[in-house]
């Protein structure tokens, strides 16, 4: 069982079938929404009047303003094929490939990523871009956003957080 923070909003999205709980979580797995302007909500309709899926794809989602919200939680995403099963995915309203994600989102998904690598007993290497994925041919979270000076900042810019050997 994993403790919900304050900090991560909850709009008690509506799933149309049963969620799965993760079990064992190995990667968080970083995404943009690729279309400017969507919110968690008009992500949600997306990928469920759209996609026909069961809600949200996404575990955690980014708004523009930095805002952390939940979307599947700690249960079974939809949103990186054939990982779903053991990643968390966190998706930052945005098209990286055309603009930057906001220093709130940076700051958001700094926080976001330290309290899931403390829980999950991962290191920063455990932090892949969805493009990083076999197989993943799309830019994904953006041509922008790099992946390795993410990864980096996350342990200079924490001074409490000790990487894993
Ligand atoms: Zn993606």
């Amino acid at each position: 069982m994993k403790v919900e923070t304050g900090w991560i909003k909850d709009i008690n999205l509506s799933f149309n079938e049963p969620l799965i709980a993760l079990k064992d979580v190995m990667y968080i797995i970083v995404h943009h929404t690729e279309e400017i302007g969507w919110d968690i909500n008009k992500t949600q309709r997306f990928h469920q009047d759209q996609r026909g899926w069961s809600g949200i794809g996404y575990n955690f989602f980014i708004e523009e303003n930095g805002e952390i919200i939940k979307g599947r939680g700690y249960h079974v995403g939809a949103h990186a094929y054939s990982y779903n099963e053991k990643s968390i995915g966190i998706c930052l309203a945005g098209n990286f490939d055309l603009h930057t994600p906001s220093i709130e989102q940076l700051n958001s998904l700094t926080k976001l990523c330290i309290f899931l690598l403390h829980q999950y007993n991962l290191s920063t290497t455990h932090i892949l871009g969805h493009r990083e994925l076999k197989g993943v041919t799309k830019s994904c979270p953006g041509k922008n956003f790099n992946m390795g000076q993410f990864r980096e900042s996350i342990k200079t810019e924490w001074p409490n957080y000790k990487d894993k050997e």
